[in-house]
């Protein structure tokens, strides 16, 4: 690992000369002055001077290269059984139409404009479009219901809001206008535009004076040859909200030089990708997976990107591979939980297709089980399978195998290395480095690398508190327990924080209990992830009921309601107990390590380690009354 070794210990030691070379295969319309900032820590600031254009890079400059007629996107969606091949040239073509329709709209350099919108191109157009003028996107998962819609608005403040009339899963309507108006309707903050893509899949009602027709807003205010806007690499580029240990979810906020050398970066040495090939990120653009991996990073390095309407058993188990076969992917993303889900299948969907150009397949979001890696490697015939690991936060890989550089020997369940400018430490509470093979907490020395997080959208302190101040001495936080091993090989053993994640989606337990604390009925509750075969986690609940209400199967269905309603159905609480008491410490503080044990089976632990006898009494009469209330 000789090759990996030295340019990792170069990104380190010297990040300049390291990100210098990489800087230079992006088009700047002027060159960085500096490439690190570090002036203002822990708010880093990459290739200062340098001005740019995210869509430039993604569109333009491959139109100009005489690639017009090379598909950008592919779109295939087995939920309304359509595909459609997006070329550079018809891209350019579209995204300056939307990037029009945005400034005859009002929008300007720096504002916000919210997408909600399910698995379609015009997902990607309107987040290039912004990008072409200068506005900050946030896209919101389509699979979030009104309250987390709400809460985004008046955080967001945008001018125009995108959204459809529906999505499909399964072959089932999901209708997202509908969740658009009670959102609208919630939120403090007006948004004066709304454009609607119609599918015909439910028929929207529209609000007169603020909803149009992205058909109809395009044919009338499209026609402009908008150019691209100057951006400085220290403007922002999106917003990326993601769930934290509070309730109120925080919008990571990402620059626009650090992110394009970044993920350009990634595509090589990472991925390694090769001109002419085809990539697959099966994730959706509401999670980071989707805005690196398939809106942008493909399209930096002037590739091809698959976009991908469904799940990966609907009509059935084959599906993904009948599309790998078809349009011969060469390298394909995705999360542990798609192969857990198709592990249940007849292994013939997989093994009786022609996979001969997919030549590797990355996983990432959550835990790595090596069985599952094992059957994935044995019905996919060998194909590599290689584990990674990240954040919203970061943008792209903090620990990875540099197949792009260096194929690395794989331990199963450890997604190897880290990768380029990430100096990570295993450390404990006290900031104490752990030995080789003993669990901590898994922290990054700064400077944090190009493509992370600038800060939290509007409240810089959060930030420093979230990442750089829960640890003595100034380390960036990950929020997850690892071990390192005697070879240097990380493992990822999940949150050490107050946020689970579900099918690779992330949640915040915060925001799961404010949902079910706005059921009438509720006092308290506890919320926490338990392992689960399939899933990695799902969500439980202790709940206390308010006086004189009685404990029923249709009140857990009323409260599980409640969270889909206002969370979405991705945060669904599998199971419900009702309890007289919850477990908590003198001072008040839920013990959620106990209601783990308690939801999980397993020992209690150590209880002589809660300072007051009475609130060990406490556990004790919850165990009791979970037995009773059953
Ligand atoms: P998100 O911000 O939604 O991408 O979630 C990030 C979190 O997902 C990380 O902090 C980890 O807890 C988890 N995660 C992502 N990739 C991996 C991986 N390869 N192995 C273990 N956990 C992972």
């Amino acid at each position: 690992m000789a090759k990996y070794k030295e340019m990792y210990k170069q990104s380190i030691e010297n990040p300049e000369k390291f990100w210098k070379p990489f800087a230079d295969k992006v088009f700047w319309y002027k060159k960085p002055e500096k490439i690190l900032d570090a002036s203002k820590a822990p708010f880093y600031r990459w290739f200062v001077g340098g001005v740019t254009n995210t869509c430039y890079n993604a569109v333009d400059r491959w139109v100009e290269a005489g690639k017009k007629d090379q598909p950008a996107y592919i779109w295939v969606s087995s939920e309304t059984n359509q595909d459609r091949i997006i070329t550079y040239g018809q891209l350019l073509d579209e995204v300056v139409k939307f990037a029009s329709v945005l400034k005859n709209s009002g929008v300007k350099k720096g504002d916000r404009v919210i997408i909600y919108l399910p698995m379609v191109p015009e997902a990607c157009i309107a987040a290039l479009a912004c990008a072409r003028i200068g506005a900050i996107h946030s896209i919101v998962f389509a699979g979030f219901s009104t309250e987390s819609l709400a809460i985004r608005i008046d955080d967001a403040k945008p001018k125009v809001l995108v959204c459809a009339d529906a999505g499909k899963r399964a072959g089932k309507p999901v209708p997202l206008k509908s969740i658009v108006d009670e959102a609208l309707q919630r939120a403090q903050f007006k948004v004066p535009v709304v454009i609607l893509l119609d599918r015909g899949i439910v028929k929207p009602e529209m609000v007169a004076g603020r909803d149009v027709f992205w058909k109809d807003i395009v044919a009338k205010k499209g026609g402009d040859k908008v150019e691209c806007e100057k951006m400085a690499s220290t403007d922002p580029s999106y917003i990326l909200y993601t769930s934290g240990t509070t309730g109120k979810p925080k919008g990571a906020l990402r620059d626009t030089g650090g992110h394009l050398v970044a993920l350009y970066t990634s595509m090589e040495t990472i991925y390694g990708c090769k001109p002419g090939e085809i990539y697959w990120a099966a994730s959706d653009v509401g999670w980071v997976v989707g805005h690196s991996y398939i809106i942008y990073a493909p399209l930096f390095y002037g590739i091809t990107s698959v976009i991908y309407e469904g799940t990966p058993i609907y009509p059935d188990p084959g599906i993904w591979f009948r599309i790998i076969e078809k349009y011969k992917i060469n390298r394909m993303f995705t999360s542990p939980t798609a192969f857990r889900v198709l592990k249940k299948f007849d292994e013939k969907f997989i093994t009786e297709r022609n996979l001969s150009t997919l030549k590797v397949i990355f996983l990432a979001g959550e835990p790595l089980d090596a069985p599952t890696w094992e059957w994935a490697t044995r019905v996919t015939k060998n194909i590599p399978i290689i584990d990674h690991y990240w954040q919203t936060e970061s943008g792209w890989a903090i620990l990875t195998n540099p197949w792009g550089v260096e194929q690395i020997k794989i331990k199963p369940g450890s997604p190897t290395f880290p990768a380029w400018g990430w100096n990570l430490k295993v450390i404990d509470q006290a900031g104490k480095d752990m030995p080789d093979g003993e669990k901590g907490f898994l922290v990054g020395v700064p400077p944090t690398p190009p493509g992370c997080l600038m800060t939290i959208y509007g409240d810089d302190e959060r930030y420093d508190i979230a990442y750089f101040k829960q640890f003595p001495g100034f380390v960036y936080a990950t929020g997850d327990y690892a071990i390192k091993d005697k070879d240097g090989y990380y493992f990822v053993l999940g949150r050490a924080d107050e946020v689970i994640k579900v099918a690779g989606h992330r949640l915040g337990t915060r925001e799961i209990e404010e949902a079910i604390l706005g059921h009438p009925a509720v006092a308290e509750v506890c919320t926490i992830g338990i392992e689960d075969k399939e899933k990695g986690q799902i969500p439980v609940a202790m709940v206390v009921l308010k006086e004189g209400k009685t404990p029923s199967d249709a009140l857990k269905t009323e409260i599980n309601n409640t969270v889909r309603n206002n969370v979405g159905a991705i945060a669904s609480v599998h199971d419900i107990k009702f309890v007289m008491k919850l477990p908590k410490t003198r001072s008040g503080k839920i013990i959620r390590r106990v209601v783990k044990a308690l939801f999980e089976g397993k020992p209690l632990g150590d209880l002589s380690t809660i300072e007051d006898g009475t609130s060990v009494d406490e556990i004790r009469e919850a165990i009791k009354g979970m037995g009773e209330n059953k």
